[in-house]
């Protein structure tokens, strides 16, 4: 699975906008402005979006390769699409929230 780290690396400027964003999504210091991102954390969610598109969104098909290679492309769309919305929720956060996690 692709980590967001390669993704930001191999991504074009757009996918690294994205990413930067998503991880501002993750401060260090909850609750305070202007901290550098938890990336550990931000991995962690990017990894857990990916499993959950894989999980909901994608028909079983036999080729499991290419249902993860289908589920990242997914997950970065998704970060693309909601990078210029701004002030949104990571999905990850929202769903650990609720159960409690
Ligand atoms: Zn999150």
């Amino acid at each position: 699975m692709i980590s967001l780290h390669d993704a930001y690396n191999q991504g074009p400027e757009a996918v690294r906008e994205a990413i930067r964003a998503f991880g501002a999504l993750h401060p260090l210091a909850s609750g305070t402005s202007g901290t550098e991102p938890d990336w550990a954390t931000a991995e962690r969610h990017f990894t857990h979006l990916i499993e959950v598109i894989m999980r909901e969104a994608i028909p079983a098909q036999d080729d499991a390769k290419a249902i993860v290679r289908r589920a990242e492309n997914e997950a970065l769309q998704l970060l693309l699409a909601l990078a210029p919305v701004g002030g949104y929720r990571c999905p990850i956060c929202v769903m650990h929230r609720r159960f409690d996690l």
